[in-house]
């Protein structure tokens, strides 16, 4: 048998110090210039809102690991990526594509909308924008942008991220939030 002492490293080992040390951290990007104003309507089978609009405000919280330069992400890149999806709903009539009570056709220079009941809607197609969700609720509008930001933050290769959140006020103190976990929970 060995005589020497039982002595603990002079450093905890790397499983004590992973253990002792947050390993998720979140970056939340609220700012005002994160907004659209647009116009929608609420339609599924059986009932339709009346067109109307909001000042729709978007927020943005990521989580994951902290890399080598001491960021989850650059603010920056998320900043950029959602200021340009709030750009391209500004101002514009927010089209459900994929509805299932709307018909949705270019006709010329326009876009018509016709509900099941046959109330037709005519626009410019400069003035709409035809998103690939069901229903223009915040709720499908917070999923379409986070799967734009999803995809731009791919293509600026981010990595380590875990999850992303994104809310879509439509009113103060009246938002609705879409979460997606990026890699499986351990
Ligand atoms: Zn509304």
């Amino acid at each position: 048998m060995s005589d020497r002492p039982d002595r603990r490293p002079a450093r905890p080992d790397r499983s004590e110090r992973d253990a002792a040390r947050p390993s998720e951290y979140r970056v939340v990007v609220e700012k005002d210039f994160l907004k659209f104003s647009a116009a929608h309507f609420i339609a599924y089978k059986g009932f339709r809102e009346p067109l109307h609009g909001h000042n729709y405000q978007v927020s943005v919280s990521i989580s994951g690991t902290v890399g080598p330069d001491g960021y989850v992400l650059d603010f920056g890149i998320v900043k950029d990526i959602t200021r340009r999806v709030c750009g391209e709903l500004d101002e514009r009539v927010l089209v459900p594509a994929e509805s299932d009570c709307l018909t949705v056709a270019r006709e010329g220079a326009s876009v018509v909308l016709v509900y099941e009941d046959g109330t037709r809607f005519v626009f410019p197609a400069t003035d709409v924008v035809l998103l690939p969700i069901v229903h223009a609720s915040a709720e499908e509008l917070a999923a379409y942008v986070l799967t734009r930001l999803r995809a731009g933050l791919q293509a600026h290769a981010v990595r380590g991220l875990v999850e992303i959140e994104v809310g879509v006020g439509e009113a103060p103190g009246q938002a609705a939030y879409c979460r997606a976990r990026l890699t499986p929970p351990s």
